[in-house]
């Protein structure tokens, strides 16, 4: 067994603490290099001691020289490194194979892109960095020969029904008809169309089934998840839009489905417990024991599904509508969304307006072609400046 050398980008976050759980049960088997997040250096300080790794970045200047402070008082002998240099270093080490790349949002772009550039092996949770890079960051994963495994659950579960020797590669090739998205519906599934205007951060972000980050959960309150996982599974798996199907399945015990041409359909099942889909990649192709308990499908008694509402869920439209306008679409509609989910939590914009600031921002901006990460980082700007002049929010720098 070859020791794995991994370097967690978003270590202070949920997947960040997941992917840490699950590595703290297997010495064996990994050892972690390189620590990664933004601003939390006492967290981070914490997390060096537990984990002992090679390298530390904090993308936050101050925050890092606090946590280089912090860590030479404990005598610990990790170098720390600062900015977005220091996080595409940490995402290239030479020391480390493995990249989790678990920064949230378009932050997290250059440092994943990084990765797949020098040819790493890619657990992949940031998926606004697959919707915004598109073509160029699965040209770069081609091109190096890095290895690409998703851990969105939805993902992973997808990945763990393909042929092995396919899987991430042509879908008639390998007789696939069809991909079954499932999602829970997010916390406000069934509250009253009238009182969504009126929804709290806090509303928003109470998950039935999963506890994770604030920008993804008031995306999966909106389903705005859905649509960018839409969007992570045809750059994956290249399945065009018109063979994913979202599934509403409000038990979030199935985390997707594939469909073949032969009628059969492969499902992976599980709690939903992100240490699964973790484990699942860190390991593969082993199996290793993530700490997460037995399915007990008797006490569960029955598993649900709806067709999606687009009309309480408009964000699904708008994803569809971004992939479709092609090039720098989805980027465009992601940092729309990613300035609205902000303005949103702050409480400075209703929950209606998110969808309001994306379709605007689509409608104003419009879709180039997307050759280089440039490309994509210019089209992110347009994307936050069309939606912040729509929420009469300050433009930033
Ligand atoms: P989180 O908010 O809990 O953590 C985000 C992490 O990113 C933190 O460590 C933070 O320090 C770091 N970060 C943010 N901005 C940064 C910057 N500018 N520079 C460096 N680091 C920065 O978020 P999360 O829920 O862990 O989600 C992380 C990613 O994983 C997101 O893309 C999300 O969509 C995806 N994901 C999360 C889950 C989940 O269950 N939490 C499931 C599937 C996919
Ligand atoms: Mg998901």
């Amino acid at each position: 067994m070859t020791l794995r050398r991994i370097a967690l980008l978003g270590a202070t976050g949920s997947i960040g603490e997941s992917t840490l759980d699950v590595v703290s049960r297997h010495p064996d088997r990994f050892a972690v290099t390189a620590l990664a997040a933004r601003c939390q250096w006492q967290k981070l300080a914490e997390l060096c001691r537990a984990h002992r790794p090679e390298v530390a970045v904090l993308s936050d200047a101050r925050a890092a020289q606090a946590l280089e402070r912090a860590l030479a008082e404990q005598g610990l002998p990790t170098r720390v490194l600062a900015g977005e240099a220091g996080l595409i270093e940490a995402a290239t080490l030479a020391s480390a194979d493995t990249v989790v790349a678990a920064i949230v949002g378009a932050a997290g772009l250059r440092s994943t892109m990084a990765a797949a550039s020098a040819g790493k092996r890619i657990l992949l949770a940031n998926k606004e960095a697959l919707v915004i890079g598109g073509a160029v960051f699965m040209g770069a994963v081609e091109a190096s020969g890095a290895a690409l495994l998703p851990i969105d659950s939805e993902h992973n579960a997808i990945f763990q029904c393909l042929p092995r020797d396919r899987a991430l590669r042509d879908p008639d090739s390998m007789g696939l008809r069809r991909i079954l998205l499932t999602g829970s519906g997010g916390p406000l599934r069934m509250r009253p169309l009238a009182e969504l205007p009126d929804v709290t951060a806090d509303e928003a972000c109470a998950h039935p089934n999963w506890v994770m980050g604030k920008k993804i959960s008031v995306d999966s309150a909106t389903m705005m998840n859905k649509g960018l996982e839409m969007i992570e599974a045809h750059w994956l798996f290249g399945v065009p839009r018109e063979r994913i199907e979202i599934v509403i399945h409000p038990e979030s015990v199935i985390h997707s489905l594939v469909e073949y041409a032969d009628g059969s359909v492969l499902a992976e099942l599980g709690h939903p417990d992100m240490r699964t889909p973790i484990a699942q990649a860190l390991a593969f192709p082993d199996r290793i024991d993530a700490g997460v308990r037995a399915l007990d499908l008797v006490s569960l008694r029955k598993l649900t599904f709806e067709a999606p509402d687009y009309a309480r869920f408009p964000c699904l439209e708008l994803a569809c509508a971004a992939l479709d306008a092609g090039g720098t679409g989805p980027a465009i509609l992601n940092a729309a969304n990613e300035v609205a989910v902000a303005a949103f939590l702050d409480g400075r914009i209703r929950y209606t307006d998110i969808a309001k600031a994306c379709s605007e921002a689509l409608a104003r901006v419009p879709a180039r072609s997307l050759d280089s990460l440039d490309d994509a980082l210019a089209a992110d700007a347009e994307g936050r400046r069309a939606a912040s002049m729509c929420l009469k929010l300050p433009i930033a720098a």
